[in-house]
């Protein structure tokens, strides 16, 4: 018999935001391997008696294969396999290609999404992705190549210059990519925000403008949120501990009722 595989979604940080099945398999697995973003508090709900290991990949070392062959090897076995991995699986999160080797192993595999990055950090920084008559589209796109000017001004001609911008994995050359968008034509007082570790306990938020990205506070993994959005920043983020809070509010209060007919 052959096992199962679950490319799993794990959020960006705040085990509440896993979803209800992401939730179910992981108690459910028999073996789980995880990338290094997956957070501490998401592993704690895998059952005591699955087997864990880590498959992260660390910045500096070789890039592994695209599947760890212990995957491989567990779902033969006819274990239940979860892959968890941070976000959302298939938005930088090579979801993709280890499907295709499961594919290719004829291994059974089922996709679970998750919160990916950005939205974990926009919604805990206020900012609204899209908002009716300030942004009617979302880029989402890495600044990882955006090492040098030559490169992050080739990368800034690919973005489009209006909606909101969500940028990956770029915060280790804030300043070069800062450069880069105004010598591309970006305002340099265009807003921006950098919320790093979004929705982990140690949050944090800093917002300003392109002209100052070198200069705004970044810690990895950190996403870079760029457009007029940002000025519509509502309500202070959430303190972590206050998230898990319900709010009565009476702002969305049902219409009146339908005057009766005579
Ligand atoms: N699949 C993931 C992205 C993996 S690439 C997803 O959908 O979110 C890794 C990048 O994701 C990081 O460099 C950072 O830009 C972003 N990221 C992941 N977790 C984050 C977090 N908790 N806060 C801010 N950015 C995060």
């Amino acid at each position: 018999v052959s096992g199962f595989v679950w490319i799993v979604g794990a959020g960006p940080g705040d085990p509440e935001l896993l979803t209800v099945r992401a939730a179910r398999v992981l108690a459910a697995a028999d073996v789980v391997a995880y990338d290094e973003l997956v957070s501490a508090d998401v592993l704690e709900l895998v059952d005591a008696r699955a087997e864990t290991f880590s498959v992260g990949r660390r910045a500096g070392c070789p890039t592994p294969p695209a599947l760890d062959s212990r995957i491989v090897a567990h779902a033969r076995a006819g274990k239940r396999v979860v892959r968890l991995k941070g976000g959302d699986p298939h938005v930088f999160g090579r979801g993709g290609e280890e499907a295709r080797v499961l594919h290719a192993e004829g291994i059974p595999f089922a996709i679970v999404p998750g919160v990916s990055a950005a939205f974990g950090a926009a919604a805990s920084a206020g900012i609204p992705l899209t908002l009716r008559g300030v942004s009617a589209r979302l880029t989402i796109a890495t600044a990882h190549e955006a090492k040098d000017l030559e490169h992050a001004r080739s990368f800034a001609r690919t973005l489009p210059r209006e909606g909101t911008i969500a940028l990956y994995m770029g915060v280790a050359h804030l300043a070069i990519l800062g450069e880069a968008l105004v010598r591309e034509g970006f305002p340099p007082e265009g807003p921006v925000a950098i919320v790093s570790r979004a929705t982990l306990p140690d949050e944090s938020v800093a917002v300003g403008t392109i002209a100052e990205l070198g200069r705004l506070r970044a810690v990895a993994p950190a996403v870079l949120i760029l457009g007029d959005v940002v000025a519509e920043r509502v309500g202070a983020a959430a303190a972590p501990a206050a998230r898990a809070t319900f709010f009565a509010s009476d702002a969305c209060a049902p219409p009146p009722a339908a005057a009766p007919q005579p």
